[in-house]
């Protein structure tokens, strides 16, 4: 487990130095035409001017190369593409247009989206609820080394909160899906607020860090959610844009496509609940990502 997320950490340190090899300081602007950084084009980095920097792209191969293997054991018919490296300068996310609630800018409440504003073609897996917990997926996703958020419930996360640690020490953000999903517009704003503040006090609790991300179950939401979501202290609520489930796609827009900076919802769901495993709705998500020409990049490192 740490072994993973060290080679996680170095493969990120190499693609930002790779990224500022090229000989763009700011290294972004590039990435953003460039990405994703490229298989096949390891040859370029071959020969950089720094012994650090070999043994970074070394890595960075060595990565590449763990992916190789890890989509050939998973029954992935391509490789999933590496991200570019986290951008230097966080995109100024705003609310979507309709999604505004009254007084939403004036009283500052936390912004609501579906979409990352990025020219990059990233998107972001983003997990909800906490029913289905399959050992398969973590490793899965471990071996692959795919970011993904968890939005979690605490009704169907509390019989078993060391299934989610481990998902936390393998590198997913654990964030806010209330404590027991309800339609909250439906519920007072102190209802509400227990809901949401509640889970934010369970996450604490139970896996130490204090969620900043907040998403309302159904993405159901009023002004009253928003308002009670910043008094728990959260700072964003990311909706999605596409769902990805173990047999089909359904998409937000019109055109039935994904595009830069689409968040991208799923469940955790297995036999009982789908037909297939989480491993199956995974090899659907990246199939249809990887033949697009998307990566798959961390939310919160836009966020
Ligand atoms: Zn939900």
């Amino acid at each position: 487990m740490v072994r993973a997320s060290a080679r996680a950490g170095a493969a990120v340190l190499a693609l930002m130095l790779l990224a500022s090899a090229g000989g763009c300081g700011e290294g972004a602007a590039r990435a953003d035409r460039e990405a994703p950084p490229a298989h096949g084009q390891e040859g370029r980095f071959a020969a950089p001017p720094a012994r650090s920097l070999e043994r970074y792209a070394d890595e960075l191969r060595r990565s590449y190369a763990a992916r190789v293997t890890a989509a050939r054991r998973w029954g992935l018919e391509k490789v999933p593409l590496l991200p570019p490296a986290p951008p230097a300068r966080k995109p100024k996310v705003t609310t979507r247009e309709g999604f505004e609630v009254d007084g939403h800018a004036e009283h500052g409440l936390p912004p609501v989206f579906t979409t990352v504003p990025t020219e990059r073609k990233v998107v972001f897996l983003t997990i909800d609820d906490g029913a289905e917990k399959d050992p398969a997926f973590l490793r899965m996703m471990s071996e692959l080394n795919i970011p993904y958020s968890a939005f979690l419930s605490d009704y169907v996360v509390k019989d078993d909160y060391d299934y989610f640690r481990r998902m936390r020490d393998r590198g997913a953000t654990l964030n806010n899906h209330t404590l027991h999903h309800r339609v909250l517009p439906h519920l007072s704003y102190a209802a509400q607020k227990r809901e949401i503040c509640g889970m934010q006090d369970v996450v604490q609790k139970r896996f130490g860090t204090r969620p900043k991300l907040f998403r309302p179950p159904y993405g159901e939401y009023d002004r009253d959610t928003l308002r009670a979501a910043k008094a728990c202290g959260i700072e964003a609520v990311p909706l999605w844009n596409a769902e990805v489930y173990v047999d089909r796609w359904e998409y937000r827009e019109w055109d039935r496509d994904i595009h830069p900076g689409d968040i991208v919802l799923t469940h955790f769901r297995g036999k009982r609940n789908w037909d297939g495993t989480m491993s199956d709705m995974v090899r659907r998500f990246l199939k249809l990502v990887t033949d697009k020409g998307y990566a798959v990049a961390r939310l919160e490192d836009y966020l």
